[in-house]
């Protein structure tokens, strides 16, 4: 028998994951799985973590911990620095490793689209760190303004700015607006409920710009009128300051705490092509690289062309889900001489919530608002959260802040400072 083919994947995200998977029953290929992180992560809930409704462990899997049960591969921990194509060599902080295959799945990142003040003094959403510096940052804020007196330091402390309207500044805005509705006056009775603001940034005329109108404007409605978030539209965030943003048509918003969820970047490793637009790889419809078919690229990084008219592909799970099985078979096909498969995208929808018991969701050309929508996006998310114990509590979770209106995770893990933080001993509780 000949040696066995060795197989490198680098990203253990939905793509890199499913990919893996795909080929657990070949003994005839070794796998080895890279990433900087010990675990997968299950960003579609990671807001939930930010806003204190779930422990960071629950949108977590350990990457070893999977691969338990995937006999022909293995993983190692470490930052994938550099690619040599020519030589077959993947090197990682500690690492030097030779491959037959490579599968390039590494996901994005925040993309500041070169706005200033962004790296230094807004917040992003791509890791546990973040979504728990978040928390920290929100929770601290209300302890601040609890003890302040000047109104304009109060009203900054109290005001949280999300940058960009998709998906991402949608689920968070409802779900801030949902805590800051219920559990936070509980808490702080130093602070009035409307006190603590939840504001949208959006560059659109409306949220969830790219979905249908009509789902855009119930999104809009929604948020605005039965959660009370503050969007500013038509508007474009041009620097972050530690007090606030400024912006090119509303002047200075103040707000200590910024979100940046208004775009994405492919991550792309030293030694690969030059990314195209969005730092996506260009691929073809088998997913590998130009002049190196014995590279896939897949999920957020891939940027092959839909339909050949530059439109690219939908940076989602299931895309990257279904990409990774396809580069899984495809790596098969080759090992056993038979002709690639082309990747083809079967759209499932897109689902949003905007906090409790709302949602909009496009399924097949269906439109569904409210209830409906928030309970499948629940259900569908619970199923396809990776690790059994992880779904117990997040059911768990969402069942008790379902019914008790509270948000259990109110653990600030490192208190966050101010600017003009007050050091002034005061002796009156008032
Ligand atoms: C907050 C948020 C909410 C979202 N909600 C939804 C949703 O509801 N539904 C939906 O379909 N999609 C959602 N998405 C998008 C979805 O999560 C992504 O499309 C999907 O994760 C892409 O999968 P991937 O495998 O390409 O990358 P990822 O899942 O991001 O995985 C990439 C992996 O590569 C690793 N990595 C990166 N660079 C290196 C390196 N140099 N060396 C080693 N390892 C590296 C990372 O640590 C990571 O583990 C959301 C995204 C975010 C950020």
């Amino acid at each position: 028998m000949s040696a066995k083919k060795h197989v490198i994947v680098i990203g253990a995200g939905f793509g890199g994951l499913n990919c893996v998977r795909a080929l657990a029953d070949r003994n005839d290929i070794l796998v080895t799985l890279m990433d900087e992180q010990n675990h997968h992560l299950f960003l579609p809930l990671l807001y939930q973590v930010a806003i204190a409704g779930l422990e960071a462990p629950q949108v977590a899997e350990p990457a070893r911990g999977i691969l338990r049960h995937v006999p022909n591969a293995r993983f190692s921990l470490g930052k994938v620095r550099k690619v040599d194509l020519d030589a077959r060599i993947v090197t990682s902080e500690e690492r030097r490793l030779r491959y037959d295959y490579l599968v390039v799945a590494t996901g994005s990142d925040t993309a500041d689209y070169g706005t200033p003040g962004v790296s230094e003094h807004a917040y992003g959403l791509k890791r546990l760190t973040e979504a728990m510096a978040i928390r920290d940052q929100i929770l601290s804020a209300c302890e601040e303004a609890s003890r302040t007196r000047d109104p304009e330091r109060r009203k900054a402390l109290l005001t949280t700015i999300i940058v960009g309207g998709g998906s991402t500044g949608v689920e968070l805005a409802g779900a801030l607006a949902e805590l800051r509705n219920h559990a936070l006056p509980k808490d702080f009775p130093e602070i009035e409920a409307d006190e603590f603001r939840v504001l949208m940034v959006e560059s659109s005329p409306h949220p969830l710009a790219s979905m249908d109108e009509r789902l855009s404007l119930y999104t809009e409605r929604t948020l605005v009128e039965d959660f009370g978030v503050e969007i500013v539209s038509d508007t474009r965030v041009t620097e972050v300051t530690p007090e606030g943003v400024h912006t090119d048509k509303r002047g200075f918003i103040p707000g200590y705490t910024v979100i940046w969820a208004a775009g994405v970047r492919g991550n792309v490793i030293s030694g690969l092509p030059e990314p195209g637009r969005g730092g996506r790889l260009p691929t073809n419809a088998f997913l590998q690289l130009d002049g190196h078919p014995e590279v896939f690229v897949v999920g957020d990084v891939n940027g092959a062309e839909k339909n050949g008219d530059g439109e690219k592909f939908p940076q989602l799970a299931q895309l990257a889900i279904q990409q990774g099985k396809t580069a899984a078979r495809n790596i098969e096909a080759d090992v056993d001489g038979e002709p690639l498969t082309p990747f083809s995208y079967f759209d499932k929808g897109v689902l949003v919530t905007i906090g409790r018991a709302r949602g909009v969701a496009n399924v097949g050309g269906v439109k569904i608002t409210g209830f409906p929508a928030w309970f499948a996006w629940l259900a569908i998310h619970l199923v396809q959260l990776v690790g059994f114990r992880n779904r117990v509590l997040v059911f768990i979770s969402w069942l008790y802040s379902y019914i008790t209106y509270d948000f259990a995770v109110r653990i600030m893990y490192r208190r966050r400072r101010f600017p003009g933080d007050s050091s002034a001993i005061t002796s009156s509780p008032e």
